[in-house]
């Protein structure tokens, strides 16, 4: 018998518009399968349904054949294919296509493993853990303990999944190789075995601890060893250190990123340091010796008699180290002349004396000018 609910409309159901792109029905079915998906609603009927109905729209708006057939004609022409009325009547939506669309999208993320080669044993995952830094430690380096959740062996099971530690069996639904092909008209269709979800392996007697997965989540404590030189983005790699491999695959790696904060002072460029000193008119015409702090401590910087405000100085080695190898970047001091403001009526004649002394130059000079003059004089 024909299921006698009311069907809603398919582009209601993945909540676009009747002229959605592909692109735009593919994204709209992917945040929806994702939020109903079984897996995690579990014993949740109305999540069960709600993921049927979004996955038969996208099966018929995704393929342009029957896209077409459905603009003209409404459901009766995108059903009834099957001979039992709806083909996806009765919880049987059409597991090929389903398949190879998770396998599409969400291979990694469910573990259906639409496009990978089934064997029993898997890699684990990826770790990735976030290490915030300040500008110093990443200048220097540092070292720390991190606590990371990642899957562990189970010990109950030795990782087998299996209680009493039995190693699963070959699944004799795919022979082992996680897909059943079939023919459907003149093309051969590979979709992931239904009994083995794709693994090739059947747990008879699952783990009570793990539940057959063979792993355990647990906290595990490292120790980070951050070198001299990182910046913003560095990647520390920690191999074998991620999620434990399912049935005794390796395990992933762990990556620790580095994010690393900014300097009240200091700026980075590349192994150089940047820094602005300011100096008063009088010092930077007359020339003096300041102290200024590096990261290293005080250091003794000269202003040369005439600097001009921008003026870049260098100290040579007092910059970042370089990451992995010897010697280190330098520090450069940009000079910024500061006019003098708020200035008493005696400073204001002062001024203006030493202005009567000094020779015009208000003339406009292109940039070209000023820098060729900067070269032949500085
Ligand atoms: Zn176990
Ligand atoms: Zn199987």
């Amino acid at each position: 018998m024909a299921t006698a609910t009311m069907k809603m409309d398919y582009y209601e159901v993945l909540g676009v518009t009747r002229t959605a792109s592909d692109g735009e029905i593919k994204t709209a079915y992917r945040k929806l399968a994702m939020q109903y998906h079984p897996d995690r609603n579990p014993n949740n009927p109305e999540a069960e349904n709600k993921f049927k109905e979004c996955s038969e729209a996208y099966t018929v708006l995704s393929d342009a054949e029957k896209r077409a057939a459905y603009d003209r004609y409404g459901h009766a022409a995108v059903s009834g294919a099957g001979g039992s009325g709806n083909p996806f009547a009765g919880g049987g939506f059409a597991q090929g296509d389903i398949g190879d669309i998770f396998g599409d999208l969400f291979g990694e993320m469910f573990n259906m493993g639409g496009q990978r080669r089934a064997s029993s044993a898997q890699r684990g995952r990826d770790i990735k853990f976030e290490m915030g830094l300040e500008f110093e430690e990443a200048v220097f380096g540092v070292e720390r303990d991190i606590h990371i959740r990642r899957a562990e062996a189970c010990s109950d099971c030795s990782g087998t999944g299996s209680e009493g530690g039995k190693q699963p069996e070959t699944c004799q639904q795919c022979g082992g190789r996680g897909q059943i092909r079939s023919q459907q008209g003149f093309f051969s269709v590979a979709r992931t075995c239904p009994v083995c979800s794709g693994t090739g392996a059947v747990i008879r007697n699952p783990c009570k601890t793990c539940r057959g997965d063979g792993r355990v989540q647990r906290q595990h404590k490292l120790h980070v060893k951050v070198p001299a030189g990182v910046e913003q983005d560095t990647r520390i790699r920690y191999g074998g250190e991620g999620d434990a491999g399912r049935w005794g695959g390796p395990s992933g790696d762990l990556y620790v990123i580095l994010e690393v904060k900014a300097h009240k002072f200091f700026e980075r460029d590349g192994d150089d340091l940047h820094c602005v000193v300011p100096v008063s008119f009088p010092q930077a015409a007359l020339g003096t010796e300041l102290e200024i702090e590096t990261l290293e401590g005080k250091e003794k910087l000269k202003i040369p008699e005439g600097t001009q405000s921008g003026r870049e100085l260098r100290l040579r080695g007092k910059g970042v180290p370089h990451l992995n190898s010897h010697g280190k970047g330098d520090l450069i001091i940009e000079v910024r002349v500061q006019t003098p403001s708020k200035l008493s009526r005696q400073q204001k004649d002062l001024l203006k004396q030493l202005g009567e002394t000094l020779p015009m130059e208000n003339s406009p000079t292109s940039r070209g000018l000023l820098d060729k003059m900067k070269g032949i004089f500085s």
